[in-house]
C-alpha cells in the first residue's frame, strides 16, 4: 500500500470533526470516469499533479454536495496507485446517506471506464492492504466490511450500486474482497493477551472500560 495523508481540511465534513468509534468499513467507488485522485484530493503535492478545474473535495461542499470520505485510491500524475487519507478515521464522514455514517471507516475508489484488468486488479489490491490495515489499527471484523449496495441492502446507505458494478466485471465480488482481507490478516501473526471472558457482555465492556483507564487504548472486545 502507498498511504499518504492529506487531510480536505476545508470541506464542511472536515470542519464538523464529529468523532465515531468505527465498527465497519464501507467500499464505495466514484460513478465516473476518471482515475485520476487529483479529481477529489488537492491541492497539489507534487505527487498528485494539478487540478486545473480546481473541483477536488478540499473545498466546503464538492459539487455543491455535502460529501467526505476518509480515503481515495486511484493515481498519481506518475500513474502510479496510491491511497490518500482524506479524514482522520475517526471522524464521522458523509459518504453513505445513512447511519453507516455513525459506525463505517469509507472510502472510494476512483473508477475507470470499467474495463481496464490492469487498473482494476492494481486499485483492487489496495484497497484489500487498506482494509487489513484498518483492520489491525481498530480491530475490525472483515466481516464488517460493506460495499454501498450492500449497505442499502442492509438499511444503513442509501440506493446506490458502488462497487457490484464494477468488481464482478473483474472476476471479484465483495466476497472475495473480504476473503483476501482475512486472508491478509491471517499471514500475520500477534501475541494477544486475553484478560476476561465473560458471558453477558455488559461485564465485558467494564472490563474493557477497566483496560482502557489502565492505559492499553487498543484493547478490544471479542465475541466467540
Ligand atoms: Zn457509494
Amino acid at each position: 500500500m502507498n498511504l499518504n495523508r492529506l487531510y480536505l481540511t476545508k470541506n464542511e465534513c472536515y470542519r464538523a470533526g464529529q468523532i465515531i468509534t468505527p465498527k465497519g468499513i464501507m467500499v464505495h467507488s466514484t460513478g465516473a470516469n476518471n482515475p485520476h485522485l487529483k479529481r477529489y484530493v488537492g491541492p497539489d503535492d507534487g505527487k498528485l499533479g494539478e487540478n486545473v478545474y480546481r473541483n477536488h473535495w478540499n473545498q466546503a461542499r464538492p459539487d455543491g454536495r455535502q460529501v467526505c470520505v476518509h480515503a481515495f485510491i486511484g493515481r498519481l500524475a506518475d500513474g502510479s496507485i496510491a491511497t490518500y487519507q482524506t479524514l482522520p478515521w475517526n471522524y464521522r464522514a458523509w459518504h453513505s446517506g445513512g447511519t453507516a455514517n455513525n459506525t463505517h471507516i469509507s472510502f472510494e475508489i476512483c473508477e475507470d471506464d470499467l474495463t481496464d484488468s490492469v487498473y482494476f486488479n492494481a486499485v483492487y489490491k489496495e484497497a484489500v492492504e487498506l482494509c487489513i490495515y484498518l483492520c489491525d489499527k481498530f480491530g475490525l471484523d472483515p466481516e464488517n466490511i460493506v460495499d454501498h449496495s450492500e449497505g442499502c441492502k442492509l438499511g444503513v446507505a442509501s440506493n446506490h450500486k458502488d462497487v457490484m458494478h464494477w468488481f464482478p466485471r473483474h472476476g471479484k465480488s465483495m466476497d472475495t474482497f473480504r476473503a483476501d482481507v482475512l486472508d491478509g490478516l491471517g499471514l500475520r501473526r500477534f501475541y494477544r493477551v486475553q484478560v476476561g471472558a465473560f458471558r453477558e457482555k455488559v461485564n465485558a465492556e467494564k472490563m474493557l472500560a477497566e483496560v482502557k483507564m489502565a492505559g492499553f487504548k487498543d484493547a478490544f472486545i471479542k465475541f466467540e
